[in-house]
């Protein structure tokens, strides 16, 4: 092949027949939804204040470029009008699952602890999407739900242990962390005083859930308090490590019930110098604006992978600038597709197509600069799109 005659578009048909493993990524809203132009630009921010949604998103290059997307893929009209118009004629099923196939999504690792309850369980998404699907647990819900029937933090943390086993040798192919969003990223050791405090405090708030039900999970008790969060990460590193399965770690970009500045996958280093961990691999998902020193961690320690999940779509074409500056440290060997996407299967074929494009517009860049051949260009991207994914996480690509 001639590099010189390589450009983004001829990588894209390159990959054509490649079917991604989306390692990262959350369940469907039930149908039938009446979806109204509000509830689809929801989905393409992480903002939740309904100004912002109502105002501001239509003002977003991404959003802009999401709707051009869709009108493209659904032959309509480059309006919100037209794309629901066209979703409207069609069987619900039918309509999201062809999406999803046109998205060239082979694989789905689904963390289901997002959407609540108006999104399909594990087994109703099996079973209304056809793609082949892998669960991801989330550490944080577990251990929520398991607060309740113990006495005391160890009993608490052996309980989470053999959950999370549990969950793994049915199936479950990765745990997912939001520490980032409970206590932040600094992660560090606590006196075992201060994990029985702020177990005391978990518990009452659970007890109290569970004597005056709440109308909705959204508003029950929440774990909190960075000495059990960072308690329940280093348990979960071992526990994966013992395992076998990959830790994803939400890092970086997300919304604002999240701490930004304490999001930096820098204070995950604790995971990798541990000894006793060694062997453990550890996820950095979304990462943005924390992409370089997630690129970084991936060059200096065997266990680290990283994705740009989330920034794209939502940083629009900045998403194939911050993967060409991954690229800067970050091995093509541990760099992973992913699109976050939720709810929505606008939104899974949007983030899928953007992440095609921004992979092949980083890496025909690289060719074009004369760091890399076409055929290096090429097998990158492979290996981005299905291959680091099958061999991390042991699965059977789609
Ligand atoms: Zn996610």
């Amino acid at each position: 092949m001639d590099p010189g005659l390589l450009a983004g578009p001829d990588l894209l048909a390159e990959w054509e027949g490649i079917r991604a493993v989306d390692h990262h990524c959350h369940p469907l809203l039930r149908w039938p939804l009446d979806l109204t132009p509000l509830r689809l630009r929801a989905v393409f921010t992480e903002a939740a204040d309904p100004v912002i949604v109502r105002e501001h998103v239509p003002c977003t290059v991404a959003y802009r470029g999401a709707i051009a997307c869709l009108a493209e893929a659904l032959g309509c009209a480059a309006t919100e009008e037209a794309i629901l118009a066209a979703r409207d004629g069609d069987d619900p099923g039918t309509y999201a699952n062809r999406l999803l196939e046109r998205s060239g999504t082979g694989v789905l690792l689904l963390d289901h602890g997002f959407g609540g309850e108006a999104v399909f369980t594990v087994a109703e998404h099996r079973r209304e999407i056809s793609l082949p699907q892998y669960e991801i647990v989330r550490l944080e819900t577990l251990a929520e739900d398991l607060a309740l029937g113990v006495d005391d933090p160890s009993e608490w943390r052996q309980a989470v242990h053999a959950g999370l086993r549990v969950a793994v040798e049915g199936g479950a192919c990765a745990v997912k962390t939001i520490a980032a969003y409970r206590s932040g990223l600094q992660l560090r050791r606590h006196s075992p005083d201060v994990v029985a405090r702020e177990f005391s405090q978990l518990r009452a708030a659970v007890r109290r859930d569970d004597d005056h039900p709440a109308e909705s999970t959204q508003s029950r008790s929440r774990l909190s308090g960075a000495a059990l969060c960072h308690t329940l990460v280093f348990d979960a590193a071992a526990c994966c490590r013992a395992l076998g399965v990959p830790l994803q770690v939400h890092c970086g970009f997300g919304d604002p019930d999240e701490d930004l500045a304490l999001a930096s996958p820098l204070g995950l280093r604790p995971l990798f110098e541990d000894p006793e961990l060694h062997g453990l691999s550890v996820v950095l998902l979304h990462c943005y604006p924390y992409h370089r020193e997630a690129a970084y961690l991936a060059a200096v320690y065997p266990g680290a992978f990283m994705d740009l999940s989330l920034a794209i779509p939502l940083a629009a074409a900045d998403g194939a600038r911050a993967l060409r500056e991954s690229l800067g440290l970050c091995p093509w060997s541990k760099l992973l597709y992913a699109t976050d996407a939720s709810r929505l299967p606008e939104l899974y074929f949007v983030a899928a197509t953007r992440q095609r494009e921004a992979l092949a517009t980083a890496l025909s860049g690289l060719v074009d600069d004369g760091f890399l051949s076409g055929d290096e260009a090429v097998e990158a991207g492979r290996r981005v799109l299905a291959g680091n994914a099958t061999a991390l996480y042991g699965i059977q690509p789609g």
